[in-house]
């Protein structure tokens, strides 16, 4: 595994809705747990944010309260990504550091903001 896909030192900042990841080449990636959510990449939301872009015509409004934001839990999974628990009990998405690093952020990796995470 290339050194730049793979972290040094991982932090969550649940106060801030932050988690701070500095990967082993130096470079740093902040990103948004809310950001995290939507784009988590397991297949149950994958299939909802498809049926949702292909009903652009209909507006939806949901009752149920929104995804968990919030993280309770976050393990590594193998050495290649890292899975989280949210607090609404979801923990389905797998996050590869490949991609993680390929969405960074910051304006050098990605200057029209964080690229869709790209997990197949
Ligand atoms: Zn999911
Ligand atoms: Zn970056």
């Amino acid at each position: 595994m290339a050194i730049e896909t793979r972290p040094k030192d991982i932090s969550i900042e649940r106060a801030a809705g932050r988690m701070s990841v500095v990967w082993q080449d130096g470079h740093a990636s902040e990103y948004e747990l809310a950001w995290l959510r939507a784009h988590c990449p397991c297949a149950t939301c994958r299939e909802e944010r498809r049926e949702h872009a292909l009903n652009t015509d209909s507006l939806r409004l949901v009752a149920t309260p929104p995804p968990s934001t919030e993280i309770v839990d976050a393990e590594f999974v193998g050495h290649y990504a890292i899975r989280f628990t949210w607090t609404d009990g979801h923990a389905a998405g797998i996050f590869p550091f490949e991609a993680l690093r390929a969405s960074c952020p910051c304006s050098a990796c990605n200057p029209d903001g964080p690229a869709p995470l790209i997990v197949d």
